[in-house]
């Protein structure tokens, strides 16, 4: 009988009173791990309530205090990272190294939020008038909570929880059912690394759990992070409830390749932002625009390393591709492949006829040619390793396919032309952009979003952006 996973509340195991649950996997071998409570409003009510009665000195701890708390963290993470990122590997599947990498870019948002005493300093401005100075001053907003995707456990969370709680909020974290065990060890060591119980709790479920934290009239703000239709409704049903709201949603990601780009780093560069983590990236590379004469030969080169691509156990050094997260879902871009034949795409290569492991909810690379952009598989995001190639004759015209679609998480170009990338940086409706960059990572000290359907909200997660998401300002004048 796999482990039934507790809520933890107060730094208390809460088994709680869910009456619906779900299996967590791990991916490459297809057996159940954990048992995931997925409805427990109660739990939910529980954790508010904590959160709630733990804000008023957490609030009021020093800021220098709270930071110090991110410094023995950070150092907390770094000495687990290789631990954290098995248990990435484990329940998500993707390959060991980009799990490190994973952990890696979620240190790096705490080794932000140990910078918090200097973002959140305040502005003061002596004699606006005879004897009348103004200042602002940075304070949380009391209780917000975070619900997060399936395919970054670790990183994701930490876009949330380090900015969220050194700025004196406290926090409860709604992660995803699928991928939940990260998550409990992410705070096991933040308690470790000193923060007081009840600062940040953890509340599993599923979508009426969610809907729970958009309405719940104590919870400030919401950051979310999944799918575009659920994006959309987290972001207009949080608003309606007077929260303050980010929701990042899907993607489909156009990369244009001109004639003059370097092959040998444009493969690489494409076949890990296409294939990488299996296609599971909300920045994987997923349609290939190729420009004139680079159609031939992107289709030749991609064709011959998808064959090459080595898939399997994400444990395994060797492995190049691990699997995708549930049979379900593997099945659901095996249809989106079919319908890519059905309507009229060439498919040059099928991975469903890739050599696999037998256990385990495994796919491999597929490559299209000739793929329109009317086609459901250049339009919807298929979360998969599939990548479509439509050609144009100009990289005006490339953009201009790009930018016809409603997503605009990331864009890349590849070329060796300054000019071409100055236009395409200047021209692709993107809200990260790639030159010569197959997935333009988040970077802590940067706001990450993206542009029109991907991005729901006006502040960004990480960088500057996350510290004004998880404050408000109050500026006052006085005269003594
Ligand atoms: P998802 O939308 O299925 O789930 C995300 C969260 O929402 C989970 O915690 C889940 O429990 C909850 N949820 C799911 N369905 C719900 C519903 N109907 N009502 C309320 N809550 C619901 O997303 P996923 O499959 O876990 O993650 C993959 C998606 O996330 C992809 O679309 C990917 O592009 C996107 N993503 C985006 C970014 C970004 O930065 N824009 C980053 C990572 C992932």
């Amino acid at each position: 009988m796999a482990e039934k996973l507790t809520h933890v509340i107060g730094n208390e195991k809460v088994a709680g009173q869910a009456t619906a649950w779900e299996s967590v996997y791990e991916p490459a071998t297809g057996t159940v791990i954990a048992e995931v409570p997925l409805d427990d409003g109660r739990a939910l009510q529980m954790a508010v309530e904590k959160a709630a009665q733990t804000f008023p000195a957490w609030s009021a701890t020093p800021i220098l205090e709270r930071t110090r708390v991110m410094f023995r963290y950070r150092d907390l993470l770094v000495r687990h990272q290789a631990e954290l990122a098995e248990l990435v590997t484990r329940e998500h599947g993707k390959v060991l190294v980009d799990a490190t990498n994973e952990v890696g870019r979620g240190i790096e948002v705490v080794e932000l939020a140990c910078g918090a005493p200097t973002i959140l300093k305040g502005e003061l401005l002596t004699e606006v008038a005879h004897g009348v100075d103004v200042s602002l001053q940075r304070v949380p907003l009391g209780v917000v909570a975070g619900i997060t995707p399936f395919n970054f456990p670790a990183m994701i969370p930490l876009w949330m929880i380090p900015p969220a709680i050194v700025s004196g909020n406290t926090f409860i974290l709604k992660p995803s059912e699928r991928t939940p065990l990260t998550s409990l060890r992410l705070l096991e060591l933040l308690h470790e690394a000193g923060l007081p119980p009840g600062v940040v709790n953890i509340v599993h479920g599923g979508r009426t759990v969610v809907d729970g934290i958009l309405t719940h009239a104590g919870i400030r703000a919401v950051s979310f992070v999944g799918s575009q239709p659920v994006a959309e409704h987290v972001y207009r049903t949080a608003a309606a409830h007077d929260k303050r709201v980010q929701a990042l949603g899907g993607a489909k990601n156009f990369h244009v390749v001109m004639p003059d780009a370097d092959w040998d780093r444009t493969i690489e560069a494409l076949t890990s932002s296409a294939y990488g983590s299996a296609g599971e990236r909300c920045l994987a590379g997923s349609v290939a625009v190729a420009v004139g004469e680079a159609g031939d030969q992107l289709v030749e080169l991609m064709h011959a390393r998808a064959q090459r691509l080595v898939v399997g156990d994400g444990r395994n050094a060797q492995s190049e591709m691990g699997p995708l997260i549930r049979a379900q879902h593997r099945d659901r871009v095996s249809g989106y492949i079919a319908q890519g034949v059905s309507e009229g795409a060439a498919l040059v290569y099928d991975g469903r006829r890739h050599a696999l492991p037998e256990q385990g909810f495994f796919l491999g690379p597929t490559l299209f040619d000739q793929v329109e952009s009317d086609m459901t598989i250049a339009r919807e995001e298929i979360f998969g390793p599939v990548l479509s190639v439509i050609r144009r004759p100009s990289l005006e015209a490339a953009v201009e396919t790009a930018n016809r679609s409603r997503f605009g998480n990331t864009a890349t170009i590849y070329t060796q032309s300054g000019r071409s990338a100055r236009y395409f940086r200047d021209h692709i409706e993107a809200g990260m952009v790639g030159i010569n960059i197959g997935v333009p990572a988040p970077i802590a000290w940067f706001p990450f979003a993206g542009w029109k359907n991907s991005f729901y909200g006006d502040l960004h997660a990480t960088g500057f952006d996350a510290f004004m998401f998880y404050t408000e300002r109050r500026v006052v004048t006085e005269r003594w």
